[in-house]
């Protein structure tokens, strides 16, 4: 959806920049989105700004240039966001130092999650409640939160597995009879051990290591806030700061940490928010 906004203090506009256009082209994709899903802003400004600043569930949005004064922010939506309307301040100011402020509404939808309940084995129920639960999901936050730039991946996501889907995104899960309860961050792929494993897009390997609940894990920084983490495999074949490329073999299905039995368990992170990585394989985002 192309939205055009035009400010009211057009003659302001004229004396800041030097071209024809007054007006800011501001698109929202999609306008109504669901919990766990992701939604993308594009911003183009008739001429270079000094600051774009924007608040979303009063996080601050990061934008990154996309081409001359086109400017794009990439957002997951929390599952556990209520489903209602919510705003995006914006706060731009120009080179000429004309300062504007406005918001846009965004509409977040309501969706079914699917209930599991599961059992885990004696001798790995001690995960449950382990104390590395905790620093491991400490540590890939703060992966999660590491810079980068560059825009590594291109077009639709690939599935990093072949197999069955046995575990939908954001599941509620129940253990051991309420012992432990979360969401499902990712989704499972269930295959014999020792499926290859692929990178779904382009990126840097910017975390390699064997976990205790997460088993042996690889996260890929796609870029610009997006990245992938897989875990529970048998092996990991990349090394910390390697670039791979969309398909290139980067580890072994297994079981390590906190699994039932084989498979990958594939986890795409937005901007610091967990989001449904099915949805970037069905079609692209950001483009
Ligand atoms: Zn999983």
């Amino acid at each position: 959806m192309q939205k055009k906004l035009l400010i009211s203090v057009i003659f302001l506009f004229i004396f800041s920049f030097s071209v024809q256009a007054q007006e800011l082209n501001i698109r929202i994709e999609p306008k109504s989105v669901g919990q766990g899903e992701t939604l993308v802003i594009y911003l183009e400004s008739p001429g270079t700004l000094k600051n774009l600043e924007a608040e979303f569930l009063e996080k601050e949005v990061r934008f990154y240039e996309v081409g001359k004064d086109r400017y794009r922010a990439i957002l997951g939506i929390p599952l556990t966001a209520e489903p209602e309307r919510y705003n995006i301040l914006f706060r731009i100011k120009t080179k000429g130092g004309l300062e504007i402020e406005w918001k846009e509404t965004v509409q977040v939808k309501k969706r079914v999650f699917k209930k599991e309940t599961l059992s885990i084995p004696p001798e790995k129920s001690k995960h449950l409640t382990s104390k590395y639960l905790g620093t491991e999901g400490r540590k890939i936050r703060k992966v999660y939160k590491r810079e980068e730039r560059k825009q590594f991946w291109e077009g639709r996501f690939i599935l990093p597995a072949e197999g069955r889907i046995s575990s939908p995104f954001g599941a509620y899960r129940v253990y051991n009879r309420g012992k432990a309860s979360w969401r499902h961050k990712g989704i499972d792929i269930a295959n014999k051990e020792g499926t290859e494993v692929v990178a779904p897009n382009s990126g840097i390997i910017v975390l390699s290591e064997d976990m205790r609940v997460h088993g042996e894990t690889i996260i890929i920084s796609h870029g610009q806030g997006i990245f992938s983490i897989f875990s529970h495999l048998k092996e990991r074949l990349v090394r910390k700061r390697e670039e791979v490329e969309r398909g290139q073999l980067i580890g072994l299905m297994g079981q390590t940490g906190l699994a039932t039995g084989a498979h990958l368990h594939w986890g795409l992170c937005a901007s610091g928010t967990v989001v449904d990585p099915l949805e970037w394989t069905k079609k692209k985002i950001g483009d």
